[in-house]
C-alpha cells in the first residue's frame, strides 16, 4: 500500500477505535479528526506512531497531544463553523490544523520560537496557511485579536487563567487543563455575567504552561 494510503487507513481507524470508540459524539470533530494529516505535523522517526493513542515527542522537549484530547478539546469548544479562536500552546501545529476545519479564525501562540517556525511551516505545507501563528507568552492570551469565541489550551495551567477568560465573548468557552505539573482536570469555563460557569471534565497530562500566569520556567 502507498504510504499516504497506509496513513489514512491509520487515521481511519483511530478516529473509529480512540474517538468514536470512547465518548467523543460531534460529527464535525470526528470529520476535522479525519481530515487532518496527523503523520504531516510530527518528524521521520515518528511515521509509524502518528496515530498512536498517545502524546508524542516534539522537538524543544514538547509533545504532540494524544489524538483523543486533542478531539475532546475540540469538543468541548462546540463550534459550528463561524467562530475565531485562540490556540494556546501551538507545539506542533495539529491541534491548530483541528481547529481551523472547525471554526473560521484560527489564531495560536507559541512560546518557543523554532517550534512556532516549524509549526507555521508544517500548517503551510498542509494547506492551513491561514492560521495566524504568533510567538509569545499565551498565558497573557493574544489581546490584539480578542474577543475570541473560544480557547483552547494544550498546556498545564497551575490555576484558572483569569487573563484568558478576560479574552472571551459572552458565553465564550475556554478550554484548559488545570492543576500540578504531576496532573491535571480539563476545566470548561463558559463567561457568564455573573462569572465562569465551570465544568470539571476528564483528567489528563500536559506539559506545563509556562509564563507570567503559568509555571515558572
Ligand atoms: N496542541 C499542540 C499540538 O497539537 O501539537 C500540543 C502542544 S504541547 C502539549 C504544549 C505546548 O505549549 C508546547 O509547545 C509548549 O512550548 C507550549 N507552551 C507552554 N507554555 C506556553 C505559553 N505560556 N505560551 C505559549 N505556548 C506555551
Amino acid at each position: 500500500m502507498p504510504p499516504e494510503d497506509e496513513q489514512a487507513h491509520r487515521r481511519h481507524a483511530m478516529v473509529a477505535a480512540q474517538l468514536r470508540g470512547r465518548d467523543i459524539v460531534d460529527e464535525r470533530v470526528l470529520r476535522a479528526m479525519e481530515a487532518v494529516p496527523r503523520e504531516r505535523f510530527v518528524g521521520e522517526r515518528q511515521q509509524r506512531r502518528a496515530y498512536d493513542d498517545a502524546a508524542l515527542p516534539i522537538s524543544g522537549g514538547q509533545t504532540i497531544s494524544q489524538p483523543y484530547m486533542v478531539a475532546r478539546i475540540c469538543e468541548a469548544l462546540r463550534l459550528t463553523g463561524g467562530e475565531r479562536v485562540l490556540d494556546v500552546g501551538t507545539g506542533s501545529g495539529y491541534q491548530a490544523a483541528v481547529l481551523a476545519e472547525l471554526s473560521a479564525e484560527v489564531y495560536t501562540i507559541e512560546r518557543i520560537p523554532e517550534l512556532a517556525e516549524l509549526a507555521r511551516e508544517r500548517l503551510a505545507a498542509a494547506g492551513y496557511e491561514r492560521v495566524h501563528v504568533h510567538v509569545g507568552d499565551g498565558t497573557l492570551g493574544l489581546p490584539e485579536h480578542a474577543p475570541y469565541d473560544g480557547i483552547a489550551v494544550a498546556a498545564a495551567a497551575p490555576g484558572f487563567p483569569q487573563t484568558l477568560y478576560q479574552q472571551l465573548k459572552p458565553r465564550g468557552r475556554l478550554v484548559v487543563p488545570v492543576g500540578s505539573a504531576r496532573g491535571q482536570r480539563l476545566e470548561v469555563a463558559v463567561r457568564s455575567p455573573e462569572g465562569p460557569a465551570l465544568i470539571h471534565s476528564v483528567p489528563c497530562r500536559f506539559v506545563p504552561l509556562v509564563g507570567a500566569e503559568g509555571f515558572e520556567q
